[in-house]
């Protein structure tokens, strides 16, 4: 059995909510696992339940072979930081990090060591000794995660940790997480709704959509294989990009047609037959003489190391991705060429991967 086993959990709350179904997932031990999916699909209540602070109205979670469906949050030993961390205001930041370890009988020089190892490593130095009250919501929430990884439990659980951090803190304080995560070997779920924190840090990203589990893989799985349309589109900064149409065959080659027939792509495998949408990363559409598209430029936008640039093509718009030093202009006119190794096809009613 897997270090943590979720079957078949469900949460249906009083007012007939279903904020979570047919959880299934299992993890590995030292496994950083992501929830990652929009607002309200479910990831707080998933872990709530995880941590043993919401009960699930069926299904069963089992943590180091034991199941623990029905223990406390404190039966569980799990270390957890949520998007809105409760500290201790009556003690300073110091003592809300040394909290769980004063639980736990841990002997005074050793308790002293291990909190000031986490105080300098989330470089609380010169807050150690201020109350929750005297600090930045920012600093508040590394103090929360101090709290949590001065610990040594069988799981971490982090629920948008990094959400009010200023962002220049954001990028240190997430490897840091990922460096001490990795350096203790401890088995952590963490949610969170920012694709690119989800991709960055994890070993299996599970994508959720209304109250259910959409795709569960690696980072690069999930970018380069995608379920289904939902995931195409919600991974990736731009999305996928989609075109409507069908696949016919005609002497075992097979062919992609537009709708209204302005894209024709010869496809170098066998695809179903029948209606398709063709799905295409920015980064596999390039400006290319000939190519097999004409794009009218809508936007030239700046993204850093490339450009991204919004078309209108008579079979839809499109992003493709062009270098940084691109200076295509509003409205012009640009022949689009198509990595033939990257293109997904999926089922248009049941929107899955073909
Ligand atoms: P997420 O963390 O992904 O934003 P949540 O787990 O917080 O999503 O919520 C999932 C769904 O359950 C949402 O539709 C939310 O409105 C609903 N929900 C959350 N908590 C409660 C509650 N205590 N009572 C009723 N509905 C709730
Ligand atoms: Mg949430």
């Amino acid at each position: 059995m897997s270090f943590l086993e979720i079957s078949s959990l469900r949460k249906v709350f009083p007012d007939g909510t279903v904020a979570v179904d047919r959880f299934n997932l299992s993890c590995h031990e030292g496994e950083f696992v992501v929830l990652l999916g929009p607002s309200g699909c479910g990831k707080t209540t998933t872990l709530r339940m995880l941590a043993g602070l919401e009960d699930p109205t069926s299904g069963t979670i089992s943590l180091a072979g034991t199941d623990v469906t029905d223990s406390s949050a404190s039966e569980r030993d799990v270390g957890f930081v949520f998007q809105f961390y409760a500290l201790y205001p009556h003690m300073t930041a110091r003592q809300n990090i040394d909290f769980p370890l004063s639980c736990e009988n841990v002997e005074a020089n050793e308790r002293k060591a291990r909190v000031q190892v986490v105080i300098d490593r989330l470089q609380l130095g010169s807050l150690a000794d201020a109350h929750p009250l005297q600090l930045s919501g920012g600093d508040q929430q590394r103090v929360a995660l101090g709290r949590a990884m001065v610990r040594n439990p069988k799981l971490y659980l982090m629920d948008e940790p990094l959400g009010t951090i200023d962002l220049e803190l954001r990028r240190e304080i997430r490897e840091l997480i990922r460096a001490q995560q990795l350096e203790a070997g401890i088995t952590t779920v963490y949610v969170t709704h920012d694709q690119e924190e989800a991709t960055r840090l994890a070993d299996t990203l599970v994508v959720m959509k209304d109250g259910q589990i959409r795709q569960i893989g690696s980072s690069s799985k999930v970018y380069h294989h995608p379920a289904d349309l939902f995931v195409a589109h919600f991974i990736g900064s731009p999305g996928m990009n989609f075109f409507e149409g069908k696949i016919t065959q005609d002497n075992c080659r097979y062919f992609f047609e537009s709708t209204n027939g302005s894209l024709v792509v010869n496809i170098e495998r066998q695809v179903r037959e029948g209606p398709v949408v063709l799905g295409v990363r920015p980064e596999a559409l390039f400006p290319r003489v000939g190519g097999l598209l004409q794009g009218r430029v809508k936007l030239n936008e700046y993204q850093g190391a490339w450009r991204n640039l919004h078309l209108e093509t008579d079979s839809g718009a499109c992003i493709i991705r062009v270098s940084a030093r691109d200076k295509t202009g509003r409205n012009a006119l640009m022949p689009i060429g198509f990595d033939l190794d990257q293109l997904c096809f999926f089922d248009p009613d049941t929107e899955k991967r073909l």
